[in-house]
């Protein structure tokens, strides 16, 4: 994955491109394996890294969605449940089970939650991971030996997956290279182009040098989530503005605050919300907020009032109250929400994702969630293919495995994540003898998984690689800005960057991830 010689193909060897897809997270990535593996040429670009927005800012649950359930979103729920075990297929070495117990504290909850649970497990009929089951108090805290015991009466265990958010996108972008498809990351769509009042393609600046070029394409689809009124306006300036960024907070602590392998899910918060306390990587995450926003952001902050909600709410359900000098990190993420009161000059097919057909042909598919891009994609392909003029061809992608695919991953492997790649990063580690030693105590990170992340993961920066690649900036944003002094050497190495550069990126990361934490 040659990033440099890529665009120089672009610039050298200009072509028609079937697919051109703005945005490089899950709907985009999604959308352009959905397009190359059904033969399209196709073609994405991402103004940042692949993952920088919302994509990397999740949960990290691969889920039906028991919320949608209590909405009465029946057909959502199927939906995403086929989903979820179709990605556990088709990606087993990201996905993973998850159990997560519904704490009861009024006399009513377990006869309610465990009837709703029972729901959920028939909804996923034989793609369910396991039965719920109501728990007395002694079972749940055996589960969950640091929540609250007082006024505990028992629990409800279910089943759902879990997954690593950026990794799922960085193998989408491997398998897009599998499929004959092209991804760039760094490449900024600036305009679009048109014929006859059609989109014909798109101008795009890159962000790493001065290569601006002009791209045709058959089909556009803007996939660029929280951004989606940009290219909209690019089309036409008087499209009105479709989306109301609405922002969710996550904060990490270390496990001692919930050991054990079992999530917690708190349905409805004293004052309305969903919380979850999940374990990830050897840590805890605790989210999430829906603050609404004025404007979008690639770097959203938290807000005090959500950090003091996170931490209030993990305390009242654990035995060990944080503070904030316990938070490893601290991450927000935007909701591309969809306001009712959009353009109704275009026709929207409107459930939990839209996706609009604009007059010059411009495709939007927005919303939804990680757990159905599949699905999402396949519905923007089929109709994009119409758009475009292009012949229908049938989806493949529910059983399309993606790259990394291995079944039986082994949980003490450090490279369990890379799948099929770990092969690769283990001779990578043993050709010198400090390639694969961690390169802090606190995180399992190596020089072998930098240089692969340089070399085929097309990572260009240190916040790729800390951020994205591996996770050390959400897992331990502290520890992170001691590892980016040797990331950047080892990077520059590989990418043929100076001194200069190298200075550069630490102090870049360092301010960046300083905003991770909550005390100096
Ligand atoms: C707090 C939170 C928690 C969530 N938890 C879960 C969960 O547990 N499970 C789940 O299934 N879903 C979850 N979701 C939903 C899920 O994360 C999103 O649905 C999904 O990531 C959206 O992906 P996207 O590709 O549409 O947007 P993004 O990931 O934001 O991608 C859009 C991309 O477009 C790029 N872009 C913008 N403008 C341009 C341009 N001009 N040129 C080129 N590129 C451009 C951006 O840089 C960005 O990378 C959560 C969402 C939030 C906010």
């Amino acid at each position: 994955m040659d990033r440099d010689k890529l665009i120089q193909q672009l610039e050298n060897d200009p072509e028609i491109w079937d697919f051109i897809v703005i945005g490089g997270g899950a709907t985009g990535l999604g959308t352009a394996v959905e397009a190359a593996s059904r033969g399209y040429k196709t073609l994405l670009l991402e103004q940042h890294d692949f993952a920088k927005g919302t994509s990397s800012r999740s949960t990290k649950l691969v889920h039906g969605g028991v919320r949608y359930l209590r909405q009465g979103n029946v057909a959502l729920v199927l939906e995403a449940l086929r989903e979820r075990g179709l990605l556990r297929q088709n990606a087993p070495h990201l996905v993973k089970n998850q159990s997560f117990i519904v704490p009861n504290y009024d006399w009513w909850e377990g006869p309610f939650y465990g009837i709703g649970l029972k729901i959920y497990d028939k909804l996923a009929g034989d793609l369910g991971l396991g039965p719920s089951k109501n728990l007395s108090k002694e079972e749940t805290l055996e589960y969950i030996p640091t929540l609250e015991p007082d006024d505990l009466n028992g629990g409800v265990i279910y089943y759902d997956a879990q997954f690593d958010d950026s990794r799922l996108a960085i193998n989408l972008l491997q398998t897009l290279f599998d499929q004959d498809g092209i991804g760039l990351n760094y490449m900024k769509v600036t305009g679009l182009l048109k014929a006859d009042g059609f989109i014909s393609g798109v101008k795009v600046e890159d962000q790493e040098g001065d290569h601006d070029l002009e791209i045709q394409g058959r089909v556009v689809i803007n996939a660029t989530g929280i951004f989606a009124d940009n290219i909209r306006q690019m089309d036409n300036e008087k499209n009105k503005s479709l989306i109301q960024p609405s922002q969710g907070v996550h904060i990490v602590l270390d496990k001692s605050f919930q050991p054990g392998e079992s999530a917690i899910m708190v349905p409805k918060t004293d004052d309305g919300r969903v919380l979850f306390a999940v374990p990830w990587h050897d840590r805890i995450i605790v989210g999430t907020t829906d603050t609404p926003l004025d404007e979008p952001s690639l770097e959203p902050r938290a807000t005090e009032e959500e950090i003091n909600f996170l931490l209030t709410h993990a305390a009242r359900y654990l035995t060990k109250d944080p503070e904030p000098e316990d938070v490893l990190s601290v991450f927000a993420g935007i909701r591309p929400l969809v306001s009712p009161g959009g353009d109704d000059d275009t026709s929207s097919i409107s459930r939990d994702h839209t996706l609009l057909i604009d007059p010059s042909g411009l495709v939007t598919i927005t919303g939804g969630k990680w757990t159905t891009y599949r699905k999402m994609a396949e519905e923007t392909v089929d109709e994009a293919a119409v758009v475009g003029g292009l012949d229908e061809r049938e989806s493949v992608t529910e059983n399309l495995r993606l790259h990394g695919w291995l079944k039986n991953t082994e949980a003490a492997d450090p490279y369990e994540l890379y799948g099929s790649d770990a092969l690769h990063l283990k001779k990578i580690a043993s050709e010198h003898k400090e390639w694969g030693q961690p390169l802090h105590p606190n995180l399992p990170y190596t020089p072998a998984e930098v240089i692969w992340a340089a070399r085929s993961e097309m990572a260009r920066t240190v916040e790729d690689v800390l951020a994205r690649r591996t996770r050390a900036l959400l897992l331990d944003a502290r520890a992170s800005i001691e590892m980016a002094k040797p990331v950047a050497d080892l990077l520059a190495d590989e990418l043929g960057r100076d001194e200069q550069w190298k200075q550069d990126q630490v102090t870049q990361y360092t301010e960046l991830a300083k905003e991770y934490l909550l005390t100096s």
